[in-house]
């Protein structure tokens, strides 16, 4: 797989697949810019080499094409962080974009409509030509969007395929490539992941991936109540999914340093060790807890996180998250925290860990699988 410095890029309209996929508040001002920020080292570098830079992203789940989802906030946001004015297509394909894209210089930034504005960009199979028409746009493609890199989307698969020896990975990109990417083949030992959040459904796939990899493997959040169910241990009213207690036993033994919490805090704000009362829900990992794992975590050469073990959005229930975050970013070892939310359930700690990954789902499925369609689709 080539790279973005690969490419002969000067004076060629080159097609970048971006994220920016950030959150808007009612008014439609962006709340965080950082996947715009993410995508500037890229940008700068196509701009410095005078090419034509035409950025792809999608914002939201539009149904449609509504106001609501338009990417005018962020071609704004990218003008005032590059100093630069940033041309806006009120389309993604078509007669009129490939005029203003005939139309542009060395060094100009042009940033396309919303690419999910059109219902063939999440189902290629509805419509090919639409990737053939984005293409069409360009000389070369890269791709910078590791957030969904794990989708075989048109914008983000399909039109790779008309770049034969003409496509590359952008940096950030190319950086969670290689961070991921040797975290997963050659880690430090000892090796240990972190895995909170939820449900055990959403998660199956990394939990048997890393259960197989790591040395110690913690796991936390509402999921661990259905590990714990499986081993016959009493959770009371906590979030179980029953459907998964074999897959939980399944995993346990893949791994005999599964680290499950030895206590529990409650909703009524109640601590209890090893079984939880029929009526109490538990809601964050325990002090005892949190202070075994912390104390074998200084053991650690590498750490990765994924998910809070705790619902982090009540102070009441953020103790064990942070308790988890604040050690882990005074290790001296390596640490990457993976995706989402995560990094807002271990904030304001979270720049102090080696790397912090910029996907979600991408992050996950890239430790599952190793690979994902939009890391393929430049290899081919
Ligand atoms: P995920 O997206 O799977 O990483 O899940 C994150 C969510 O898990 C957060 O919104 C947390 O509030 C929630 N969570 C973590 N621990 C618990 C718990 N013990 N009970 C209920 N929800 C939890």
């Amino acid at each position: 797989m080539l790279t973005v410095k690969d490419l002969d890029v000067g004076n060629k309209a080159v097609l970048v697949r971006v994220d920016f996929n950030v959150p808007l508040d009612k008014q439609g001002n962006i709340t965080d810019d950082s996947r715009i920020v993410a995508s500037l080292p890229t940008i700068n570098y196509l701009i410095s080499k005078n090419a034509k830079v035409i950025l792809v992203s999608h914002l939201g789940r539009p149904k449609g094409k509504t106001a609501e989802y338009t990417l005018a906030p962020c071609s704004k946001r990218l003008s005032e962080l590059l100093g630069k004015k940033v041309l806006f297509a009120t389309d993604t394909i078509g007669p009129e974009v490939e005029e203003l894209v005939r139309t542009m210089q060395p060094g100009d930034v042009l940033l396309l409509e919303n690419v999910r504005f059109y219902p063939a960009e999440e189902k290629p199979e509805l419509d090919p030509a639409f990737a053939k028409s984005l293409a069409k746009l360009a000389d070369l493609y890269v791709n910078d969007a590791f957030g969904t890199a794990h989708r075989a989307h048109s914008s983000t698969a399909t039109v790779a395929q008309y770049f034969t020896g003409k496509k590359a990975a952008g940096f950030l990109l190319q950086k969670e490539i290689d961070f991921l990417g040797s975290l997963l083949k050659n880690p430090e030992r000892p090796f240990f992941a972190i895995i909170g959040g939820a449900k055990v459904s959403t998660k199956i796939g990394v939990l048997k991936a890393l259960a197989s990899k790591v040395d110690v493997l913690m796991i936390g959040g509402a999921m661990a109540y259905t590990f714990l169910k499986a081993q016959g241990i009493q959770v009371g009213s906590s979030l179980v999914e029953d459907s998964m207690l074999e897959t939980a036993r399944e995993i346990l033994a893949l791994n005999k340093n599964i680290y499950l919490p030895e206590d529990s805090v409650t909703e009524d704000g109640k601590t209890f060790i090893g079984n939880i009362p029929d009526t109490c829900k538990g809601m964050d990992i325990g002090p005892k807890t949190a202070e075994k794992w912390i104390s074998a975590l200084q053991n650690a050469k590498t750490v990765l996180w994924n998910g809070p073990v705790g619902v982090f959005e009540n102070p009441n229930f953020a103790k064990g998250t942070h308790a988890l975050a604040k050690a882990i970013s005074e290790l001296s070892c390596t640490t990457i925290i993976g995706g989402g939310d995560t990094v807002a359930a271990v904030e304001p700690f979270a720049d102090k860990f080696t790397h912090v990954s910029t996907g979600g789902g991408a992050t996950l499925e890239f430790i599952e699988f190793g690979s994902l369609p939009g890391i393929e689709a430049l290899s081919t």
